[in-house]
């Protein structure tokens, strides 16, 4: 958006740097040497020019000590998909492009030199966008002994080559944007290149090469209430990913979601330090805003609960990494309701309005609640009891027992 730049400097950047910036700086010296014609234009579109190879970024300007992760490589940039919620396509453009790998080589031999770096995320959004050359990075990389981590789609599923070829280079985790797995949800997030009836072997294939997995979903599409988001917190347990994170659906500028709720008038605001996956800024379809919010805090804290981490990540080989990103944000989460004085949410309190998860201080939440003031409060021991019956329609975790148990009574039938 850059007229929402605009007003706070001369000139706007819009796209790829490595192509526009130095069409910018030479018109600024132009300007500067006072030469005649010469000006500066208010935006400087990447689309107006050719594009150019994307860059090796000066590591060596920066100070390694102010980052957590001070070695992001991008090795591609873009989608081939264009889902309809998704900024990617508008950031970088349909088009998906990917950088030369000798420069990719040669930035992580440098890291490894320079800063003993020896894990390392790429900061893509579809590493396997194109099989044939994520295959030829991975035989590039592989000599270098290196652990890395990425983010891709679930159809890398469909190659085996490059998941081995993935596996020997090093790749210890992945992201995949799942979004939902329900179909409908899939359907309107305009996800077509994936099937959810499919998720399930595509997921136990990834992982069966030893790649982590952590999935992304998405609360709050027309087709979602508190029910499809339970699923999805149940089914991210049941496919034993290692992580897994429930945004609010963020209806950003220039995606087709944003078009979408503009034209039919559902966006309620456009504060943007709003649209942070955290806050609902539109009007949801099937839920209430209040209700998405609990629903994806219980989401949350379902997953990340410690009897669901010893279930998904088990003991042995103990999982170092993943055990203390559970554990954290576990804690986080405890530490969060317990400092304002409130219960965390659970699934449980949507079949309980009476549950005291439900009790916000905010002036607005008690008059949302107001009708529902004359319940009988639950206690612990009925949500505890809705709990476990909500978990035993919804959950067959992959605990080795439970999977014992079913093969012999289905053996038995
Ligand atoms: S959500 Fe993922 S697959 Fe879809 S367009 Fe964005 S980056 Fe590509």
């Amino acid at each position: 958006m850059p007229e929402d730049a605009a007003p706070h400097c001369d000139s706007v950047c819009r796209g790829d740097g490595e192509t526009c910036l130095p069409q910018m700086l030479a018109d600024w010296d132009a300007v500067a040497r006072g030469e005649p014609g010469a000006s500066l234009r208010a935006v400087y579109d990447w689309t107006d020019y050719p594009t150019a190879r994307i860059a090796t970024p000066r590591k060596d300007l920066l100070d390694a000590k102010s980052y957590l992760i001070f070695n992001p490589i991008q090795t591609t940039r873009g989608c081939p998909h264009a889902c309809n919620f998704c900024t990617t396509p508008g950031v970088f453009g349909r088009k998906f492009r990917q950088r030369r790998i000798e420069d990719i080589v040669e930035e992580i031999r440098e890291a490894k030199e320079l800063y003993n770096s020896a894990c390392f995320i790429f900061a893509d959004d579809d590493f396997g966008g194109n099989h044939k050359w994520a295959r030829e990075l991975c035989a590039a990389i592989e000599p270098l002994g290196v652990k890395w981590a990425s983010q891709c789609d679930i159809l890398i599923s469909n190659n085996d080559k490059l998941l081995a070829a993935m596996r020997r280079s090093g790749c210890l985790g992945l992201i995949l944007g799942l979004e939902s797995p329900n179909q409908q949800t899939l359907a309107e997030a305009g996800k077509r290149f994936a099937r959810s009836a499919d998720y399930e072997w595509r997921i136990r294939k990834i992982q069966s090469y030893g790649i982590s997995l952590w999935g992304a979903f998405i609360f709050g599409f027309d087709n979602d209430t508190w029910r499809t988001c339970m699923e999805t917190c149940r089914f991210a347990q049941r496919m034993n990913l290692s992580m897994s994170c429930y945004p609010i659906l963020t209806p950003y500028p220039g995606t087709g979601v944003w078009q979408d709720y503009k034209a039919q008038g559902r966006l309620v605001t456009d504060d943007w330090d709003r649209y942070n996956g955290a806050s609902v800024c539109y009007t949801p379809g099937s839920m209430s805003p209040r209700d998405l919010r609990h629903a994806q805090m219980a989401a949350f804290a379902e997953f990340f609960s410690l009897r669901s981490s010893l279930r998904r990540l088990g003991v042995l080989p103990f999982k170092k990494f993943a055990w203390l990103a559970n554990l954290s944000i576990w804690r986080g989460i405890r530490y969060y309701y317990s400092r304002r004085g409130r219960h965390v949410p659970a699934f449980a309190d949507f079949i309980h309005p009476g549950a005291r998860a439900w009790r916000y201080d905010d002036a607005w939440a008690e008059q949302a609640h107001a009708a529902w003031s004359e319940m009988p409060e639950a206690d612990e021991a009925t949500l505890e009891r809705a709990t476990e019956a909500l978990a035993a329609a919804n959950v067959r975790y992959s605990d080795p027992l439970v999977q014992a148990a079913a093969a012999v009574s289905s053996t038995q039938q």
